[in-house]
């Protein structure tokens, strides 16, 4: 007769006297392992967003090209003493983009708007709400320094100064700092190509009807969204069943269309984990036992030349999995270099135990300039990911974390990049 196993006080209990990778270590691995991948293109300004730059850039032009009235006044040659100032006005103005082509002498001001270049013999402006004035003069009180209320050429950027640093993600900004300093288009990487495959007997499709013991295909929806999300294509490659023939066929027709494979599911060491058995059967770098909750199981190998993350099945791993471990991966073979996700030191509003020597992260949010967690820490809790607004980190040595102490939030958005 069999005996049911003993009850274990910790059943997360990390065994002992075996080796579990912090997850540090497991970064840095993966950090020296891969490198970037993706081709390069010029793109116009317009479909540069989002996109990583494949080389530095020069400016094409200074910004501002020209020295201009940073207001609406009148200019002259500065400075101006203190005291009473009465200056003759010339005829003629110069306004943004009608330049005034004469010279004004020496002890002359013209009436000049904001953006106007300044016209030759002027480089100071005073302001029209500081002065009084008729057709032929204009009067004020000094002192004025010279340059005042003047932009100098060049001032924010001179020609051929470097706006853009390789691996850099194109911002809206950058498109703004690009055209006005004379760039119609910037050097690009390709977009890293990410494939998603599901696997599980009891996926289905979203829209199908469900029989018993089916559920909805949540991972790939989700990781679809979030691949997209951090700026590469994301591959839909559907689900398969945990079947060693129809993955493996399945891998195959993947590897050349895709950069990296994203599976979800069958990573553990169980009878139908199927992605972690291929992969240790047919090439798998290694099986990684990384100190990490959520997360392990998480396979990690090459398939005909083509990364595939075996990310396990539950949605909260995946999902962490994924902020964790994939993006800052896809992240350097998109050419982007490696980035660590920006966190922010907020005080808890919970109290939490663990053991220490392994990293959590916690579905969290905050409210009222504390972090709180959800409730609940089950890894299949879908609706915990979706009321959490980022994650909190627990150090990986860290044992009690009170209400006030001080921890990590990164938000969601810190990992789409
Ligand atoms: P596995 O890693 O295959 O052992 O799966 C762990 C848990 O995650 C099981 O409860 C699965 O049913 C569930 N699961 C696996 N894949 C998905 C998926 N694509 N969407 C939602 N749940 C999943
Ligand atoms: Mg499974």
């Amino acid at each position: 007769m069999i005996k049911p196993p003993p009850l274990r006080n910790d059943c997360f209990a990390l065994p002992a006297g075996t080796h579990w990778t912090p997850v540090d270590e497991a970064l840095a691995t993966l950090r020296d392992r891969l490198a970037p991948i993706t081709g390069i293109e010029n793109l116009p300004l317009d479909h540069a967003l989002g996109r990583v730059l494949a080389a530095d850039v020069t400016a094409l032009r200074s910004n501002p090209p020209l020295p201009n009235s940073a207001v609406d006044g009148y200019g002259f040659a500065g400075p101006m003493p203190e005291g009473a100032q009465v200056l003759p006005l010339i005829e003629g103005r110069a306004a943004a983009g009608i330049p005034f082509e004469g010279v004004v002498p020496a002890g002359a001001a013209i009436r000049v708007l904001t953006g106007a270049a300044l016209p030759s013999g002027v480089d100071t402006v005073i302001l029209e709400e500081d002065v009084t004035c008729d057709t032929f003069q204009v009067a004020f009180h000094g002192p004025l320094k010279k340059g005042a209320n003047a932009r100098r050429a060049g001032e924010d950027v001179q020609l051929g100064d470097i706006v853009f640093s390789q691996g850099r993600v194109v911002t809206s900004a950058d498109l703004a700092l690009a055209a006005a300093t004379g760039l119609s288009e910037l050097p690009v990487r390709e977009q890293l190509r990410v494939g998603v495959l599901s696997t599980g007997d009891e996926l289905i499709e979203v829209g199908q009807e469900a029989g018993k013991g089916q559920i909805y295909d949540a991972n790939r929806p989700m990781l679809l969204g979030l691949l997209r999300q951090m700026g590469f294509a994301a591959v839909d490659l559907g689900q398969v069943k945990d079947n060693r023939d129809a993955l493996e066929a399945r891998l195959n027709s993947s590897a050349s269309k895709v950069d990296v494979i994203l599976t979800s599911g069958g990573a553990s060491a169980g009878d139908e984990d199927h992605v972690s058995a291929l992969l240790t059967e047919k090439g798998a770098i290694q099986h990684w036992r990384i100190a990490l909750k959520p997360g392990r199981p998480l396979a990690l190998g090459m398939w005909q030349g083509t990364p595939v993350f075996g990310l396990p099945g539950n949605p909260v791993a995946a999902l962490v999995c994924t902020l964790i471990f994939a993006r800052p991966t896809m992240g350097l073979m998109a050419g982007a270099g490696w980035a660590a996700p920006q966190g922010f030191l907020v005080p808890a509003n919970f109290e939490k135990r663990k053991k220490p020597g392994r990293r959590e992260y916690l579905r969290a949010r905050i409210r009222n300039d504390q972090v709180e967690v959800f409730a609940s820490e089950g890894s299949g809790r879908i609706s915990g990911l979706s009321w959490a607004e980022g994650l909190v980190e627990i150090a990986d040595d860290a044992a009690h974390i009170q209400p006030g102490d001080m921890v990590r939030f990164i938000p969601y958005s810190s990992f789409v990049m």
